[in-house]
């Protein structure tokens, strides 16, 4: 009886194939799901909303840092066909706020929250670091963010214009980089990140300042608190080569190319002292991470709120 049965139960599911294959729509129309669904993976869809964000209108600021061009340095996936164009995502500072990050000290943000790393580059602006990172970083046609000093910022204004030219997202990095600023009192933190954002502000009046970093990632709940009250999310670190040691361009390069990760925030530096090292590592760093993740700006708007309950402001202590 069993053998009768399996031969039965054989017969059926060949005839269910048959009728299948018969139906000449059926195979078509699972190829042409299939097709859908594996387009929308290559394209990243299932990875990064920002991807499928229009484009900005011609003219618009961020027009110019849209597209593919034919001369994208990094412009292919491993494994991908050179036929197939990659998914250029809307780049630098005018994207919608990342999902909310608190993990870094005292409830800093420590990472992009999203599939692609984000540069850093702290203590500028420096006549000379600046423009050699600006070049390399217009080259491979990569947003970052600068965490720009205020003394360095009203010393150099034509240079904190050209980052912000090049579609770069603006960070205070304090006013002369004290390093126990987040020890002082409140009115001191401030004074400090307002007269910094003045100085920033004062040579990009349309300029945005979403974010501050401590000097030294030297976080305190007092610090944290303040700059959130000012409109700043705390931008801490996920990756440190500790370029400002000088451990030279390969070991920096080793280190960000090794650590580098989605949602990665690395700490750089284009200033505060000799920074050719750093600006060497970038010609590795910039085509071997570019390479494996999308590389970006943080976005300029602050954090989004929470999608569910309340947001209730922070006090010191809560942090
Ligand atoms: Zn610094």
């Amino acid at each position: 009886m069993g053998q009768v049965n399996d031969e039965t139960a054989v017969n059926r599911r060949g005839a269910v194939l048959a009728r299948l294959l018969k139906a000449r729509t059926v195979v078509p129309a699972l190829l042409a799901v299939a097709a859908i669904l594996t387009g929308a993976y290559s394209l990243g869809l299932a990875v990064d909303p920002y991807v499928t964000r229009p484009a900005p209108a011609a003219g618009s600021p961020s027009a110019t840092a849209t597209g593919a061009p034919a001369n994208r340095p990094v412009a292919r996936e491993p494994g991908r066909r050179n036929s197939e164009p990659m998914a250029q995502p809307v780049t630098g500072p005018n994207r919608p706020p990342l999902p909310e990050d608190r993990n870094g000290p005292f409830g800093s943000r420590m990472t992009t929250g999203m599939s692609y790393v984000a540069l850093t580059f702290d203590d500028g602006p420096d006549p000379n670091y600046t423009p050699q990172t600006l070049a390399l970083l217009r080259r491979y046609e990569v947003k970052a963010t600068f965490c720009l000093v205020g003394e360095n910022a009203r010393r150099y204004p034509q240079l904190v214009r050209a980052i912000a030219a090049d579609g770069h997202t603006l960070c205070n990095h304090s006013w002369n980089h004290d390093f126990g600023l987040g020890a002082r009192g409140r009115k001191v933190i401030e004074d400090d990140l307002r007269r910094t954002n003045e100085a920033i502000l004062a040579a990009v009046p349309d300029g945005k300042i979403s974010y501050f970093r401590h000097p030294g990632g030297n976080w305190t709940s007092g610090a944290v608190t303040v700059a959130r009250e000012m409109g700043m999310t705390s931008l801490h670190w996920t990756v440190d080569p500790q370029d400002w040691t000088l451990p030279g361009a390969g070991s920096i390069a080793a280190t960000v190319n090794a650590g580098a990760h989605p949602g990665a925030i690395v700490l750089l530096h284009d200033a505060g002292g000799n920074r050719q090292g750093t600006v060497n590592a970038l010609r590795s760093i910039l085509p071997n991470v570019g390479r494996r993740f999308p590389l970006d700006a943080l976005p300029a708007g602050i954090d989004q709120p929470p999608r569910f309950g309340i947001e209730l402001p922070l006090h010191p202590g809560q942090v």
